[in-house]
């Protein structure tokens, strides 16, 4: 378990964590956002500090997505996803794809995302939901990028679509914030998609989100933070920030029985795997 901020097991992870002489990676978050690109040299110091020498920042909508593309191309170890979120889709231009089409050539874009399907918040119909996901999957078809996926409470739709629309791939991209559905699991695993975990899986009541780290080949494991979102224990209610993910990375590791170490090789490992040739 994560040990609560400012005792002797948080110092001691602390110093654990600046002994490390590997890195992790934030597979996912939205860094060029505010409030977080207020303070961005702020951001990365402390990232650099947790060991985590890597992030992904992922684009929302069309301009968003540019400043992320921006972002990427001023801070190194910062790559670009450039996406449209479902909650955005209704304000989807009509020549949208090919704005995203010309983003997806710029230097450090390596992944389409976030797209997907949320029928929890319903911020944009679900008819156009299904319709921009299905022709976003289309561009990540011709130009052959790993698609991050976002979903919630929309399994059934989701596989539906990406069965018709997103051809059997090596390696399809990545289910980003994994919430346990083990649906969605056994379709990704079979069909070249990573599961990256989140700071959820940090929090006291999910238990039942940990154990599912046993079903997951290690091979196809990612965190991330999806920050500014989801803070990870023991800095619930903080804005949450990249250097973060090392509380994840902490999690992860302790439900596996690996040291933090084998955990930052093994999903270096794995991303490197998914994105190696685009890095
Ligand atoms: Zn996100």
């Amino acid at each position: 378990m994560i040990p609560k901020k400012d005792t002797p097991e948080h110092r001691a992870f602390l110093d654990k964590l600046a002994g490390l002489d590997s890195f992790f990676t934030d597979s996912h978050a939205h860094i060029h956002m505010q409030p977080l690109s207020d303070d961005a040299e702020a951001v990365l110091a402390r990232a650099a500090e947790h060991k985590i020498g890597r992030i992904v920042t992922i684009g929302i909508d069309v301009e968003d997505s540019g400043r992320a593309v921006q972002f990427a191309a001023e801070y190194e170890n910062v790559y670009a996803s450039v996406g449209v979120h479902p909650h955005d889709t209704s304000g989807f231009p009509t020549d949208g794809i090919d704005s995203l089409r010309e983003l997806l050539k710029a230097p450090k874009v390596i992944a389409l995302g976030e797209i997907g399907l949320d029928f929890y918040y319903d911020h944009s119909p679900r008819e156009t939901q299904e319709k921009c996901f299905a022709s976003l999957l289309g561009l990540a078809e011709d130009t052959g990028m790993p698609v991050i996926i976002h979903n919630r409470d929309s399994t059934a739709r989701l596989i539906e679509i990406l069965k018709a629309e997103l051809p059997v791939r090596e390696k399809s991209g990545i289910i980003h914030c994994f919430s346990g559905d083990t649906d969605l699991l056994r379709y990704a695993l079979d069909n070249g998609f990573y599961i990256s975990y989140a700071g959820v899986v940090t929090y006291p009541k999910s238990e039942e989100l940990r154990r599912t780290l046993q079903f997951v080949p290690r091979n196809r494991l990612l965190i991330e933070t999806d920050a500014p979102y989801l803070t990870p224990a023991p800095y619930r209610g903080r804005t949450n920030e990249p250097a973060y993910t090392a509380y994840t990375a902490e999690t992860v590791a302790a439900e596996l029985g690996m040291s933090l170490r084998e955990t930052a090789e093994l999903l270096e490992n794995n991303f490197q795997s998914l994105f190696g040739d685009r890095l």
